[in-house]
């Protein structure tokens, strides 16, 4: 069983409206072999909602506002899931500051990234699981 990121499930929950569906997850999904999850929905924030990236520890929108809080608890929910499902296994979508593994933007919104997961793949590395993007 794997964990997988909702948009890459083909659910609209990107911060634009949009999705990044992918047919390999989408598969796994189709055959019960994953369970997808948005942990930024899952926070409460809104779909569409302003880009946001990682800064010093904190999760900043491009208008400047903080939304650490609704990102934790976004990937407190979302990791609650993942432990129902028994899963150890996750394929996350690249560069997203959730849902990002081993690179994520650097806070700047001008496209850098450096190196770093994003705040619920974080929690599940912590955990042991293992993680893989699309
Ligand atoms: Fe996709 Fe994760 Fe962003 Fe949700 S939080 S839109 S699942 S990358």
């Amino acid at each position: 069983m794997y964990i997988v990121s909702g948009c890459l499930a083909g659910l609209c929950c990107r911060y634009d409206g949009g999705d990044n569906a992918d047919e390999r997850v989408m598969k796994l999904v189709a055959e019960g072999r994953a369970v997808p999850v948005c942990p930024e929905q899952l926070g409460g924030l809104s779909t569409p909602r302003p880009p946001c990236e990682i800064s010093e520890g904190k999760v900043i929108s491009n208008q400047g506002a903080d939304v650490t809080e609704s990102f934790m608890r976004g990937a407190e929910e979302a990791f609650k899931l993942a432990k129902l499902t028994g899963s150890k296994k996750a394929i996350l979508k690249a560069r997203s500051p959730s849902c990002g593994v081993g690179k994520i933007y650097d806070g700047t919104f001008s496209g850098r990234l450096i190196e770093g997961d994003g705040c619920f793949a974080e929690m599940l590395r912590k955990e042991g699981f293992e993680l893989e993007t699309e």
